[in-house]
């Protein structure tokens, strides 16, 4: 990697940030496409928070991703705030535009990375995503932004669903409790779960079963690691088409660099780095 004088620094903030695997997509594709830059990863608590973005501009960073639990309350503290970022007010990612910082969602992008590379159809269909939470949230954005016929939310705390749904009012979209989606997966035709149920200590369970979907439904995980789920194996082995969330994620940091550079940035350039 070439290192001068004039390299940029890009990073990431967050926490916990350690596992990571954002400093080897982005330090891949700078190594490997010629581009003077290094990417770390930062572990910020929120009251670090100002003085660290003050330190960034002042050292005039290139770019910064960020992550949980910063999206929102990292807002206050940049000039503006564009796009996906605006419409969810969540910024997963910053750009400093000379004395300006820019903030940016590309996490929507990730989702319609992940759901245009395993060619899903989400136009005029019935989309069920299970969670209300940070990921839900982009995610439902994403799939109306995909013109789906509609969107029905599944999730346990009513009042956190209700808080999300509010931002969707004249969308085609539905608020259910989780307990009732036995009594809609034969409707379903894509299946999106944004919980982590699959993962780290709910490894072992999924967050509904899939019996009742139609042998058409397809089925999605935004979680990656494991890298099928026990509601993936299931369904897959009852011969649904499946994917895990690796293309979101991977979606999300090529737009992030595409926005830093102002270039076009392949997936295929990210992918190698996995
Ligand atoms: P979050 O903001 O904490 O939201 C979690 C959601 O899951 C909430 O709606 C929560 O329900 C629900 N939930 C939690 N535990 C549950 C359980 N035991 N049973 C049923 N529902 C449960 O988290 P997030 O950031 O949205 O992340 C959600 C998932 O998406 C995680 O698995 C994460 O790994 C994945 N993700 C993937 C990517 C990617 O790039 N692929 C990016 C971001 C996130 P309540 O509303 O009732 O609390």
């Amino acid at each position: 990697m070439r290192i001068d004088g004039r390299t940029t620094l890009y990073g990431l903030i967050g926490s916990p940030v350690a596992h990571s695997i954002s400093p080897q997509l982005h330090n891949g594709y700078m190594k490997t496409h010629d581009v003077s830059g290094v990417y770390l990863a930062f572990d910020l608590q929120a009251e670090d928070l100002p003085a660290a973005l003050s330190g960034f501009r002042t050292l005039q960073i290139g770019g910064l991703n960020v992550t949980s639990p910063h999206k929102e309350r990292v807002i206050p503290l940049l000039d503006e705030v564009r796009g996906d970022a605006a419409r969810l007010e969540s910024v997963n990612t910053i750009k400093r535009e000379g004395n300006r910082l820019i903030g940016f969602n590309t996490d929507t992008l990730g989702i319609k990375t992940l759901i245009a590379s395993h060619g899903l159809s989400v136009e005029n269909r019935t989309v069920a995503l299970l969670g209300s939470g940070g990921a839900a949230k982009s995610a439902l954005l994403a799939l109306l932004q995909l013109g789906a016929g509609e969107v029905r939310v599944f999730s346990r705390t009513r009042e956190k669903r209700d808080a999300m749904l509010g931002r969707f009012a004249g969308e085609p979209v539905r608020g259910l409790d989780l307990a009732t989606f036995g009594e809609h997966s034969g409707e379903i035709d894509l299946l999106v779960n944004a919980t982590p149920v699959g993962m780290g200590t709910l490894v072992d369970r999924t967050p509904v079963s899939v019996e009742g979907l139609k042998s058409t439904a397809a089925v999605v995980d935004l979680i990656y690691h494991p890298e099928r789920t026990r509601l993936l194996i299931e369904a897959s082995e009852r011969g649904h088409v499946v994917a895990n969330g690796l293309h979101m994620l991977v979606g999300q940091a090529v737009a992030a660099m595409g926005i830093w550079l102002d270039r076009e940035v392949p997936l295929t350039d990210y992918l190698e780095f996995l």
